[in-house]
């Protein structure tokens, strides 16, 4: 298939390339020329703006960093001029969009596509800079039943596990409230394993208790975030890799913000959100989510 790809960032990059790896061809768009360079290094095509991307393909995939940018990007209404994905792609063309955003937004440019006569998937992604790597990504899709099957092939080149979420913006949903679940659960874990040592228990004792126990879960028995717990995780290597925790906090961001438009009560979710909030101001939020447990422990 011809493919127009925008966004070419930490995980649009891999995940153009595997789709090149699956023998597609790409047209790529970036306002970012050296991401752009590194693709047409691998024989893909240029475009201008995400009009000119969007025309003449039979597809258009965009990994963009958040709301304000899809909006834009595919609508051109934010920039003031008439380059959106919109008003260069043709009716029919199915648009996947695999960005973080609120299910909001989500919705409302599906609809505009739709108004525009093309069908739109949410596609938001886990798995991180090593599952785009490794195309194994899971995708979690918000739109109808038809277009999911036509968006799964695709998705295929690029993860492994691609799950029909419902309808338009159900893909974000389920991103976002996983995500304000696993900030809890780690808060939660390094609130109690820094408490144990600082009452004198030894961390790798305690972990081993609460994962045998009813303490136990992801962030206590996988990716514990108490440094030498575990082998290979980012709390062993000074927090480095993994995933970062303003990208938690700009999640849990999305996440209560959904939350007070629906008046729906998130409390553990907003403080969560405060407390990676405070974190990032103190520095850290280029670190892994983990090193949360900063906030509790001295170095
Ligand atoms: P990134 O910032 O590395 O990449 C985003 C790219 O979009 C950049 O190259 C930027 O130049 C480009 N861009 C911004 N505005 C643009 C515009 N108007 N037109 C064209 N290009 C534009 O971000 P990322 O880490 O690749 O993340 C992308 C999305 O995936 C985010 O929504 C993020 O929350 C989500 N995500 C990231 C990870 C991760 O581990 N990095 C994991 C899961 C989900």
């Amino acid at each position: 298939m011809k493919i127009g790809f925008i966004g070419l960032g930490h995980m649009g990059n891999p995940m153009a390339r595997n789709l090149l790896k699956h023998g597609h061809t790409l047209k790529v768009f970036d306002v970012v020329p050296d991401l752009v360079r590194k693709l047409t290094e691998l024989g893909c095509e240029v475009a201008s703006s995400p009009a000119a991307c969007a025309q003449g393909v039979e597809l258009v995939v965009t990994m963009l960093p958040s709301s304000p940018h899809v909006r834009s990007v595919y609508t051109g209404k934010d920039s003031g001029k008439d380059s959106g994905i919109l008003s260069g792609v043709s009716p029919g063309v199915l648009l996947i969009d695999s960005s973080t955003i609120d299910p909001h937004t989500a919705r409302d440019v599906a609809m505009d596509a739709r108004a525009h006569g093309n069908n739109m998937v949410d596609a938001p992604v886990s798995g991180g800079t090593g599952g785009a790597e490794a195309g194994t990504l899971t995708f979690m899709v918000g739109g109808d039943s038809a277009d999911f099957e036509k968006a799964k092939p695709i998705l295929q080149c690029m993860g492994k596990n691609i799950v029909h979420c419902g309808g338009a913006g159900n893909g974000q949903v389920a991103k976002i409230c996983n995500n304000m679940m696993l900030a809890i659960e780690m808060i939660a874990t390094a609130e109690g394993m820094a408490l144990a040592v600082t009452l004198g228990m030894d961390p790798k004792v305690f972990a081993g208790i609460a994962n045998t126990s009813s303490g136990r879960c992801w962030s206590s028995d996988t990716y514990n975030p108490f440094p030498g717990v575990l082998e290979n995780v980012p709390a062993s290597r000074g927090y480095t890799g993994g995933f970062g925790a303003d990208l938690m906090l700009k999640d849990l961001t999305l996440v209560t913000e959904a939350a007070k438009a629906a008046k729906q009560p998130v409390m553990l979710g907003a403080a969560a959100q405060q407390l990676y909030q405070m974190h990032s101001t103190m520095g850290h939020g280029a670190l892994d989510f983990s090193s949360i447990i900063k906030l509790y422990k001295k170095d």
